[in-house]
Parts: C-alpha cells; structure tokens; sequence
C-alpha cells in the first residue's frame, strides 16, 4: 500500500509521490519557532508531529532534508527587545538555545538545516525586488512594500488556494501592517516594514529603505533557498494556514521560478491544536505549560513525547497532567515486555519479526494514523507478554521480537527509560519490580529491590519513575 497524506491543498487523501524522480529524496519545510518566549507544549506537539513525519518517511527509505527556520525577527520579538533594552540577538539567542535543547530532550531528530531569519535578509530582499519587478508587489506611501492580491489574482493566479476567501468583501488598495490577521481583514499584507522609532536597532538597508521583513516573505525566502522553488511537504500548525501559508504560496508563485506545471510546495500537512479545557494553548490565554513546567513537575520528556504523539496529527488533542500520569502507566508496560525480551534474547542481531511492522505500516501509511499504529504495538505487547508467561519464545524469536520493536521506535522515538544504560538483566527486575508496585504487590518489590542491591544496583523511586545506579 502506498503512503497516504490529507493535504490541505486539495483537501484529500493523496498518494505520496515525492518530486524526485526516483522517488526518493523529500524536502520538508516546517515552520519554525517565534524565539520571543520559551516554547509551550502545543507548540511542541507541532515539532513532535514534524519529527514523526520526517522519521516515518525515513522508515519508509526516504532521505529527508528536514528544515525548521528559527523566527528571530517578527513583530512580537521586537516588542520584546523593546521592552528589554537587550540586542535583538542576545534576545533571541537564550530563547533560541533553550529551543534547540528542548527539541532534543523530546527526542526529536536535528533537522537538517535551522535557519535564522536574520541571516536571510539578501534572499528575502531578492525575492520583493522579483515581486516588484513583476508588478505583483508596490512600495506604499509610508516606505512600506506590499504584496497586491489584485495584480496577483489579474495575472490568472489564485489567492486562497488553502482556504476559501470573500473578494467580494475586500475593498482594493487596503493593507495590513501586522503580520496575523484572520480572513475577513483580507488585504494586501507587507513585504518589507518601512523603520520606525519602536524598532530601535533592528533594520536593515533596502533599496526601498531601512525596514525589516515581514514574517510571511521570511519562510518563503528560506525555504526556497534551501530546497528549491519546488518542494514536497511544508507543515505548521491549523493556525498557520491564513494568512501564513496563503501568503507564502503568493509569494513563492508569485515570484515565478517554478518549473511549468509545479507548484511551490505539492503537499501541505497541518497538525491540529494541542487544547486545555477545549480551548487552544497559548501564550494569550496564559493557559499553558513548557516543557520545563513539566520537566520540573516530576514528568519525563519520554511521557511528554508519549502522550503528544497518542492522538491522530488531525484532531485536537485535550491536554491534562492525568494524561501525562497515564503516559507513565503505558509506557512502563512497553519497558517491562521490552526488558524482558533483552533479557531473554541475548545480543546476536535479529531479523525483525513481520507481523508487529506489518500492522504498523498499514496504520501509518493511512495519513500517519498513529492510534491504529499504538494498537499495533499494545496488542503485540500483550500477546509477546502472554508468549514469554508461557515459555513460548525462544531466544531466537525475543531477538526478532526486540528488533521489530526497535524498528517501530525508530518512528516513535520514545527514549530509553531512565537508567536504561543498565544492562538487560538490572533493567528487566526493575521493570519487573515496577509491575509488582503497581499491582500493589509490595512484598515482590522489596524482593526484587533486595535482588537489585544482591547484584551491586540500587533503586531509587522518584518522581521521573524508577531510577536504577550501581551501588
Ligand atoms: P510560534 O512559535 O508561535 O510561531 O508557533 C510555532 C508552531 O506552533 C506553529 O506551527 C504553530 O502553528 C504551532 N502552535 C501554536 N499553538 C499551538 C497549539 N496550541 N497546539 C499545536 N500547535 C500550536
Ligand atoms: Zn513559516
């Protein structure tokens, strides 16, 4: 069966078919953080649903240039700079770094390139100056370059390719100065923001005078640079398909370097909101946790990942502490079946048994339906459990069982359990000794603590779960 994506560009499931010929190579363009603040988890489940896409293309033998741009130019930040008296660098930079560090915490793979918004000034001037030149972009009278929908939609070109639009409501000539707006102030947005006093140090020269860039041209500017006029996948979140998107496809055409026949960017995948108490989270609302509220509330980045990747990219996901509380329960029956199954298969390499990834890529290869692929890997956890209380599994199959599991997490990317650099045999009691805490077999668990410690280990409970250290 072949992969299968909901783009949003035709509101259909579609068949994957990357633009390399060979059908191999994919560029992927996720919008990147705004670094004006420490990144909450919905803003996280994005970056994780990006790095699933990414590893599950990986999975299916393809070779991703993943790109996440860093924002550290945009109205919000220079608000900020203003407040702080800081650089627009030193500003951006903490924020940035703390990004960079949670990504990996989350067990999120590096993309490949993350570039500064600040550092693409020459291209995104280039690309207004196509604009210009093709009549599809107009300096105002306030300095300002914008972007006109009329000429654009005159040249036979479609604004609102992601989202329906009333022209009937727009009246010619108006303009946006701010960057987010929603579709009912439909009009022409800018390009380059003329300098004003409240933007201090940060501008830069243009043939249309100092300014700064708007947000929109920054992501067509850097994604196009980097993986062509022409790609395969850009992905954000819903609330980044108007005016974000829709603009970033008027642009990108506009400036016209596509091949005949190719769009910008062939398939659009957003990721619903991460909610609390059925509103969205953000920054706003004040109704938000970062991963380092968390990280400092006892939960571990694997149980953060977890539950960030249990519901389908498309709905939105309620967010509660009970839900990360059961993330620790579920994953703490995968590390008992999996430490158990090291214990038992010794380190000859294995084949990875067919039926567990079977089940997986048929559930993934429907648009990445992640609840079908948990299944998979809950219903093989009971069965392997019920297999191994029975004597069935031989070391050769606990090898092959191991390695489908490892394949699977290849895509899941759940990080080892604390402690795990403990070898097989420590890590299968303490697992074992887990199980028998919550069972509330509290006789078993001091048992196997004794165990532990008979074998130079001892365990601590704490409130990131079990941790194991030599004696
Ligand atoms: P920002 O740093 O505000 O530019 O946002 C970074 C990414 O997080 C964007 O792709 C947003 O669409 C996404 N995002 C913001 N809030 C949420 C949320 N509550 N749930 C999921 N994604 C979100
Ligand atoms: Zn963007």
């Amino acid at each position: 069966m072949a992969l299968r994506f909901f783009n949003t560009l035709s509101r259909s499931v579609q068949d994957f078919v990357p633009l390399d010929p060979a059908g191999r190579a994919v560029g992927l363009y996720c919008c990147g953080p705004t670094v004006y603040d420490f990144a909450h988890i919905g803003n996280w489940r994005t970056f994780v649903f990006a790095d699933l896409v990414r590893r599950y293309l990986e999975f299916r033998g393809h070779t991703v240039t993943h790109v996440m741009n860093i924002t550290d130019v945009e109205d919000k930040i220079i608000r900020r700079v203003h407040e702080t008296g800081q650089s627009l660098r030193e500003y951006t930079g903490q924020f940035e770094r703390a990004f960079l560090d949670d990504l990996q915490t989350l067990g999120c793979h590096s993309p490949q390139h993350t570039p500064r918004a600040t550092e693409y000034i020459a291209a995104m001037l280039a690309l207004i100056g196509q604009l210009i030149a093709r009549g599809l972009a107009y300096q105002a009278a306030d300095g300002s370059v914008y972007f006109s929908i009329e000429k654009y939609r005159g040249c036979g070109c479609q604004y609102g390719q992601l989202v329906k639009l009333n022209f009937e409501a727009m009246r010619t000539g108006e303009r946006v100065a701010n960057d987010e707006y929603d579709k009912e102030s439909l009009a022409d947005f800018a390009l380059w923001k003329t300098r004003v006093p409240e933007d201090g140090d940060v501008f830069w020269p243009s043939p249309w005078g100092e300014g700064r860039p708007g947000w929109h041209i920054e992501c067509s500017a850097m994604s196009m640079k980097l993986l062509g006029t022409s790609f395969d996948l850009h992905l954000g979140g819903e609330d980044l398909v108007f005016p974000h998107h829709e603009d970033e496809i008027a642009q990108s055409e506009g400036a016209g370097g596509q091949a005949p026949g190719q769009r910008f960017v062939k398939y659009w995948l957003h990721g619903a909101h991460l909610m609390v108490e059925g509103k969205k989270m953000s920054k706003s609302l004040g109704n938000y946790f970062t991963l380092r509220d968390l990280l400092t509330k006892g939960y571990a980045a694997r149980e953060i990942r977890f539950l960030l990747l249990t519901a389908h990219y498309r709905e939105t996901f309620n967010f509660t502490l009970d839900g990360l509380a059961g993330a620790r329960t579920a994953l703490g029956r995968i590390d008992e079946c999996v430490g158990k199954l090291r214990e038992l298969a010794g380190t000859a390499p294995a084949e990875p048994e067919p039926a567990l990834l079977q089940r997986f890529t048929e559930a993934m290869d429907d648009d990445l339906n992640i609840s079908a692929g948990w299944a998979a890997v809950f219903d093989w956890v009971r069965d392997t459990n019920r297999a191994l209380a029975d004597g069935r599994l031989t070391p050769a199959l606990a090898a092959a069982a191991l390695a489908a599991w490892e394949r699977v997490n290849s895509v899941l990317g759940i990080p080892a359990a604390a402690g795990a650099e403990a070898p097989a045999e420590i890590l299968a009691l303490v697992a074992a000794r887990v199980a028998a805490k919550q069972a509330k077999d509290f006789k078993r668990a001091d048992v196997l603590r004794d165990e532990l410690k008979a074998k130079g280990w001892v365990v601590e409970d704490t409130p990131k779960g079990a941790k194991v250290k030599r004696a």
